[in-house]
């Protein structure tokens, strides 16, 4: 037993991690969050790698709505939800974001990470199975580990797998059973095949969750995500999606589902019970972003455009993307160190893009995830097009 030992080995872990190539920097943001930005090491760049999807992160309107919520209510709520942290603002977000998605009422938490965290074990226990796609988020993983149910895992969108998962959870005397999936693989950019899963879990009398985080706002009509898109919204019985994301950006996580799931999910999920409740700006500006989403089908339309002009043109440079149907375009690399050389010499060509690695994504299949913006213009994304061709040739990513 040693504290300097454990001390050595915290540097030795940095220097592994840095020595394959693996190092997560953070580059410094001097600006707001928008289509383009300004980056502290490289000046205004454009910006293809956040999940502003609608471009709402720095709309003017949301954050008058945030500054009106705080200057009503205050900076901060200093309590938990049911001890003195419920404001009518919190009914009121969470009454919109049900009547958005269409279920009877909604709850939320700090997070969508907490959201996955406190979801499953209030709801199942020992007697019950729930069936998780390999790839889904980390948060999801978490949640069930977290829970007592038995765990079954099935090949990522791979329905005759979760079929057999299903079968064997069955065989196994599983009393209930959940089927949970990424609403959108983030890391590939592909789309969950509800209509599929929701047929298998009719065969098999099995509830559905889905983590719609890259949806909600953007896909599916009216952007209620992928439910909607695969027209099962009223099978589809748990909803978890993000505050973070399209929905201006600002943080906070949520439950849409039957009321009774979500009355006992305020009883009994521990991020709820044991966290503090969500602060008045975010409300406010939480509030106001479904506005603009609601309304949002131009920002939809110009996402969908800017996507498939990059899709078509970097196929055509020779570019190996991944993904289908959804602003997420991934850009395949392999080597880790070589995805970060890419990505660094983008930003020096004026286009901000992360190299994605090991262990966010499998060993050998590192990645420059793109996303598509609705704030950007045609001539920004053609710009971007030509940033990766030219980097493309100059790594030699192009030329193998
Ligand atoms: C981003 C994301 C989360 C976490 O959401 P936060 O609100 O940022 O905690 C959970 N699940 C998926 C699929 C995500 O993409």
């Amino acid at each position: 037993m040693s504290r300097n030992a454990f001390y050595d080995q915290v540097d030795s872990t940095l220097a592994g991690i840095a020595s394959d190539g693996l190092w997560k920097a953070e580059r410094t943001i001097t600006s707001s969050q928008g289509g383009s930005v300004e980056v502290a090491s490289a000046g205004e760049v454009l910006n293809f790698c956040a999940n502003n999807y609608l471009g709402l992160a720095n709309h003017p309107l949301l954050a008058t709505a945030a500054a009106e919520a705080m200057e009503q209510y205050g900076y901060g709520m200093a309590s938990v939800r049911f001890i003195c942290g419920t404001l009518d603002l919190h009914r009121k977000l969470e009454a919109d974001i049900a009547s958005f998605l269409g279920t009877d009422d909604s709850i939320t938490f700090a997070a969508c990470f907490d959201a996955n965290g406190g979801v499953f074990e209030p709801l199942l226990g020992p007697e019950d199975a729930i069936i998780s796609d390999s790839l889904n988020h980390a948060s999801i993983i978490d949640g069930v580990r977290l829970c007592k149910a038995k765990r079954y895992r099935f090949a990522t969108r791979n329905m005759a797998d979760l079929e057999a998962q299903l079968r064997q959870a069955q065989a196994d005397g599983a009393r209930h059973c959940l089927i949970v999936t990424d609403g959108v693989f983030s890391m590939d950019g592909y789309i969950a095949d509800l209509a599929s899963i929701c047929e298998l879990a009719d065969n098999f009398d099995a509830l559905v969750m889905v983590d719609d985080c890259h949806a909600t706002g953007i896909i599916g009509p009216g952007g209620k995500g992928t439910p909607a898109l695969h027209g099962v919204e009223d099978r589809v019985d748990i909803v978890t999606s993000t505050l973070g994301k399209a929905l201006g950006g600002g943080m906070g996580g949520f439950i849409a589902a039957r009321q009774n799931i979500v009355d006992l999910l305020r009883q009994r999920a521990r991020p709820y019970l044991f966290s503090n409740a969500l602060a008045p700006g975010l409300l406010g500006g939480g509030i106001a972003s479904l506005q603009l989403v609601t309304d949002g089908d131009n920002l939809r339309s110009r996402l969908e455009t800017n996507a498939a002009r990059f899709r078509v043109a970097m196929t055509d440079a020779g570019f190996e993307l991944a993904g289908e149907g959804h602003p997420i375009i991934p850009v395949m690399i392999g080597d880790a160190s070589l995805a970060t050389k890419m990505a660094d010499e983008l930003l020096g060509l004026g286009v901000y893009v992360t190299a994605f690695s090991f262990p966010v994504v499998p060993v050998g299949t590192a990645r420059i995830r793109t996303q598509m913006n609705a704030a950007h213009t045609e001539d920004e994304v053609d710009r971007a097009i030509a940033a990766f061709v030219e980097a493309g040739q100059s790594t030699g990513v192009l030329t193998r």
